[in-house]
């Protein structure tokens, strides 16, 4: 049996992540219907499609290393689904429903920021230049969107509030910029 790459490494993680993004588009979408706060409801919106955009630059990847676009399962995402579903079993009707949403949706940004960083820093040693643009604009994505997360929760009122938040979550909107988008509106 020939030895193993780097390259083999790359394919293999480049399957679990295609498999993890796919996953978090139906996680978003869940999200987005869950929530019930405005912004965040936007928010989860977005990055959905965001996210199915994410999918085909994955798709690109694949391509580039001529190889078809398959998925393997990814056991980490499986959890973060798994743990995403209880907590809204748990806690969906309750006062705490925005803030564990945030909470899962930010488990599941976390794992594909430390997948993309790693995709990133392997296609570059592997001199796949193309790939590593398309991996870095997502991670750049998947780090806009934790960030925004953050933004939310910190403007969510807490049960200690006796007025609304509305005006800090109003900044988050010009905190993050729409272009990632690339101009399509949300359907909603
Ligand atoms: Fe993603
Ligand atoms: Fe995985
Ligand atoms: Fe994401």
């Amino acid at each position: 049996m020939a030895e193993k790459t780097l390259k083999d490494a790359f394919h293999e993680t480049l399957k679990d992540v295609y498999y993890a993004e796919k996953q978090s588009v139906k996680a978003l979408k869940k999200s987005a219907k869950a929530a019930k706060t405005p912004d965040l409801k936007e928010a989860f919106t977005r990055h959905a499609e965001e996210s199915a955009m994410q999918v085909e630059r994955l798709v690109q990847v694949f391509e580039i290393l001529g190889k078809s676009a398959r998925g393997k399962t990814c056991e980490a995402m499986q959890g973060l689904t798994a743990e995403m579903e209880e907590d809204l079993e748990d806690f969906g009707d309750t006062e705490a429903a925005d803030d564990v949403l945030i909470g899962c949706a930010q488990a599941i940004e976390h794992y594909e920021i430390a997948r993309y960083g790693l995709l990133k820093t392997w296609a570059r040693k592997l001199g796949l230049a193309e790939a590593e643009r398309l991996l870095d604009e997502t991670l750049e994505e998947e780090k806009r969107t934790d960030l925004l997360l953050t933004q939310i929760a910190e403007g969510l009122d807490g049960p200690g509030d006796d007025e609304d938040g509305g005006e800090e979550t109003a900044e988050v909107e010009k905190a993050v910029p729409r272009r990632a988008l690339g101009g399509k509106k949300a359907k909603a």
